[in-house]
């Protein structure tokens, strides 16, 4: 993990040459003004959150994101008191989450220059909602910038997006991905290749991958408990133990990030790792607690997701195997369990498979319980009986 310390705010997002370019545009010109609000929009994964967090520490910082001083290491921390970040784990964004987040932002700041707010998942708010978001926007107030993410700009009314700049971001490829982990993380090269293929070019998945032996063990039991659907009661019990393997990667994930940022807070405030922290500083660590602990409550849904992607990439070598594709497989090594479903499938019922993967993403978004969502995707990895025999 960490980021830069000599380099630029922008040196971590990958393969977003445009976005960052047009935003550093909007950063040098900052005497003139910034645009008060933004629409970053990106598949999961293209790195929409970090984008924004980025971009607000660099219109807080004096040197236009240095990544290096107080506000910046404040804002990579999710501790700037002037930047305030709506991330929920609900399906919908309240509307009162939303009045708060209107009125916090008139008031004016207290470290940065700024007034920043950050809303992730902006295509989760309903009409009426978005109606009161949209009164701040039609009224801007000075120095109060308004950072909208959102999967594409079709999740949004067409009023709000009509006040907003887009920042389009697209989904890396994976020699793209491989670079950044060889490059800014010291990984060999056929590791870093191969995990950006196994992330299907995620950036966070694939470093994790790359550098953490338990996170490649889990990926490797998600994909045998997959390959071990044959019938009906099978696909129950793989349920479960996916679920298992879920929560073990978001409690291993979580307490990676949580340390991270802990350090990131220590950093801003000049105290060394292992340092005590005085008095005065406590209840910004506190603040940064109780953060981490709200935002782990959708860790779960994260670790379900990655079983998700990791069953993708099987799947997708099921269907490449049996159209006689030719394409670099990102499974090779489970190719005896591949080439079951080879023949115990067809290429209708992978796709199927895909189609289901995709349901499940929503139906998990719904609130729909876990392991029913899982129970229900793995029944459509059942194998045909005359095969399965
Ligand atoms: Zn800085």
């Amino acid at each position: 993990m960490g980021y830069a310390l000599t380099s630029g705010i922008f040196d971590e997002l990958l393969g977003q040459p445009e976005a960052i370019e047009q935003l550093q545009r909007a950063i040098a010109s900052k005497a003139e003004g910034v645009h008060h609000a933004w629409l970053f929009t990106g598949p999961a994964g293209s790195g929409r959150s970090l984008l924004a967090k980025s971009f607000a520490a660099a219109l807080q910082c004096e040197q236009n994101g240095c990544g290096n001083c107080q506000q910046c290491s404040l804002a990579l921390a999710d501790a700037h008191p002037d930047i305030l970040t709506l991330a929920t784990e609900r399906v919908t964004i309240s509307i009162d989450e939303v009045r708060s987040l209107v009125q916090k932002s008139q008031m004016s700041s207290t470290v940065g220059d700024y007034r920043i707010v950050i809303i992730e998942d902006s295509d989760r708010m309903t009409e009426r909602t978005s109606n009161v978001l949209l009164k701040a926007l039609e009224e801007p107030q000075e120095k109060t910038i308004w950072i909208l993410c959102a999967p594409s700009v079709a999740d949004l009314l067409p009023t709000i997006r009509s006040r907003a700049r887009n920042v389009l971001l697209r989904l890396p490829s994976a020699t793209e991905v491989a670079e950044l982990l060889i490059k800014r993380d010291g990984i060999d090269k056929d590791l870093a290749l191969k995990s950006a293929r196994q992330a299907q070019n995620h950036v966070g998945m694939a470093r994790r991958l790359a550098g953490s032996q338990d996170a490649r063990a889990r990926r490797a039991e998600t994909l045998r408990e997959i390959s071990s659907i044959t019938n009906l009661s099978r696909a129950m019990l793989a349920a479960e133990k996916l679920l298992g393997v879920a929560k073990r990667d978001a409690e291993a994930l979580a307490k990676e990030r949580d340390t991270a940022e802990k350090e990131h807070l220590m950093r801003a405030f000049g105290l060394a790792v292992d340092e005590r922290i005085p008095p005065n500083l406590r209840p910004q660590f506190k603040d940064l607690e109780e953060n981490q602990k709200r935002r782990n409550t959708r860790a779960l849904r994260d670790g379900i997701d990655r079983i998700f992607t990791d069953a993708e990439s099987f799947f997708r070598d099921v269907i490449s195997l049996q159209l006689q594709a030719n394409a670099e497989l990102t499974n090779e090594d489970l190719i005896d369990e591949l080439n079951l479903r080879v023949h115990g499938t067809t290429v209708d019922d992978n796709i199927a498979v895909l189609d289901a993967i995709t349901e499940a993403r929503k139906r998990l978004a719904s609130n729909v319980r876990d392991l029913l969502v899982l129970e229900s995707l793995c029944t459509r990895m059942i194998l045909r009986q005359d095969v399965a025999a």
